[in-house]
């Protein structure tokens, strides 16, 4: 996994920026697209635009709880982060954060260069990228939600006793057998009180007796968390761990 988003954007659309004297004056980012003005070395000015598909209520419903299952997202979103690890979990759901690449996009510029891609365009790519690192949430912007909708809902899916969460973590502990390091993610959720995560924070005190859950809700948690959430699990179970630890 990436260190940084702008490694993400890269990979998928390319590392280069407009070459020498492009550079992006205003980037502007909304649901669907991305805004930027341009200027080239003679300081000629370009509008640039990277159009892309804004994901459905009911794909955001299940990234954010996939989201709320995990402890360490819990934590970091409740702190107003969002890990780069975080694109995971849209890929794990069949739904990208970052486009794969140009393919996904329709990208439109004022210039009149029409064989392949212009540099204004590689210009705001790579601007968008340098702003997903300040700002990761321009991301899910341009995803189609506002950072406060994604992080309200993720709370809200993470209260304990709710049932959301509980679902969550019940769902995936169940196929991790036998111990291929999916164990210690079944482990870790199982022990209220390692000192370590985020797990106790949400997690603690247990609720004694969760109310019975809503068939539907268990199904969509359910539906939302096919086997290849599992395979993930490891990697997210790492990253819960206290920093510098090894395995
Ligand atoms: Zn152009």
């Amino acid at each position: 996994m990436s260190a940084r988003w702008s490694d993400l954007v890269a990979g998928a659309l390319g590392a280069a920026d407009g070459g020498p004297g492009v550079g992006v004056d205003r980037l502007a980012v909304r649901p669907g697209e991305v805004l930027a003005r341009v200027h080239d070395a003679r300081g000629r000015v370009q509008e640039a635009s990277l159009i892309r598909t804004v994901l459905p209520d009911a794909e955001w419903e299940r990234v954010c709880a996939a989201l709320a299952s995990q402890p360490v997202f819990r934590a970091r979103l409740a702190a107003g982060e969002l890990p780069v690890a975080a694109a995971r979990v849209f890929e794990v759901l069949g739904l990208d954060l970052v486009p794969r690449g140009w393919a996904d996009l329709v990208a439109t510029c004022s210039c009149d260069r029409w064989e392949g891609r212009c540099a204004h365009l590689s210009a705001t790519a790579a601007a968008l990228g340098e702003e997903a690192d300040r700002d990761p949430f321009v991301l899910v912007r341009w995803s189609g939600r506002e950072r406060r909708a994604v992080v309200d809902r993720v709370a809200a899916l993470s209260v304990p006793g709710t049932g959301a969460s509980a679902v969550g973590e019940e769902a995936f502990p169940e196929k991790t057998e036998p111990d291929t390091g999916g164990g210690e993610w079944a482990r870790g959720n199982a022990q209220v009180g390692t000192p370590v995560s985020a797990a106790e924070f949400w997690s603690a005190p247990e609720p004694p007796a969760p109310p019975p859950l809503p068939e539907a809700l268990g199904a969509r948690v359910r539906a939302a968390a096919p086997g290849a959430v599992t395979d993930a699990l490891p990697i997210f179970s790492r990253l819960a761990n206290a920093p510098g630890e090894t395995e």
